[in-house]
């Protein structure tokens, strides 16, 4: 299927590692132009040399979003750069275990700020250019909004928020033709996810136990999976899906685990 997306730009947070890099990768496969937003200054060089050598226009903005003018200035390289942006995918983020027990009131605003605050801050600067292009915004939310994970308050409001932006934009944004729905993904091999694995005693086993529970084929969920979401959703194909969560997760959060 013919997504349509060719030379339309669209703005990756954290686009160079994990989930990011493989939207990037699917981005660029469509023959549209990643704008990789990332502090991994080694593999967001590595994608872009990639895809020049196949051609392929891309854009590495080395910077972790920290701050507001973070997201302006990205979003102003990219218009300079490009002309134009069709689209944002807010996915940067990591699970950083600000708990009740083990945080503090100010490491819990931090985690909130740090992990909900550029999803904001990106889509605020590229309104006007989205308005423009009619263009379109996923947020790459996590399960665990969902089904709570345990001394981790800070990273779960944030993932709850984002899915609330999602409805609350999806509404804002109506008038504009601009479409806003969320990917959620429940267990994705990652640097972050390997990190994660890596605190326990026996990764490996702790890894077979969790594929163990994954009710459909019984292994995670490949980063290629959600970036095939969420390129649909980026494109024409999905004209006419908005304020959507959509879970790429195996049914892991939905189905019975104990089956
Ligand atoms: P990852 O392996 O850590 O990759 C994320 C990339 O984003 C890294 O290159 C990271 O750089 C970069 N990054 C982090 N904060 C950034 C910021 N503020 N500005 C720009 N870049 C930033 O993570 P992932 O597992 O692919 O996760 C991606 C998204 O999926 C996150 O929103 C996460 O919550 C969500 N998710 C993942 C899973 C999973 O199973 N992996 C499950 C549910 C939800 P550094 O490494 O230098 O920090």
């Amino acid at each position: 299927m013919d997504l349509h997306i060719q030379q339309k730009v669209f703005l990756i947070s954290g686009g160079a590692k994990g989930i990011g890099e493989a939207i990037s990768r699917c981005i660029a496969e469509e023959g549209a132009f990643p704008v990789i937003i990332d502090p991994s200054e080694i593999e967001g060089k590595k994608l872009t040399d990639e895809f020049a050598a196949k051609g392929i226009r891309s854009l590495h903005i080395a910077k972790r979003l920290s701050s507001p003018s973070d997201a302006k200035e990205a979003v102003e390289v990219a218009v300079k750069v490009f002309g134009r942006i069709d689209g944002v995918v807010n996915n940067a983020g990591s699970n950083d275990g600000v708990g009740l027990e083990n945080g503090t009131p100010e490491a819990f605003r931090a985690s909130v700020e740090k992990n909900l605050g550029h999803y904001y801050d990106m889509v605020h600067y590229a309104f006007p250019h989205l308005k423009k292009s009619k263009g379109c915004i996923v947020n790459i939310g996590s399960k665990t909004a969902i089904t709570g994970q345990g001394n981790t308050s800070g990273y779960i409001a944030a993932k709850g928020g984002q899915l609330s932006l999602t409805r609350e934009w999806a509404v804002e944004l109506l008038k504009y033709g601009i479409r806003v729905n969320a990917v959620i993904p429940a267990e994705v091999m990652t640097p972050l996810y390997k990190s994660w694995l890596e605190t326990f005693e026996n990764p490996n086993l702790k890894l077979k136990e969790i594929e163990q529970r994954i009710p459909f084929e019984n292994r995670m969920t490949t980063a290629q999976e959600i970036a095939n979401t969420v390129v649909f959703l980026l494109s024409g194909r999905s004209s006419h899906t908005t304020g959507q969560h959509i879970f790429v997760d195996g049914g892991y959060t939905h189905l019975d685990r104990a089956l």
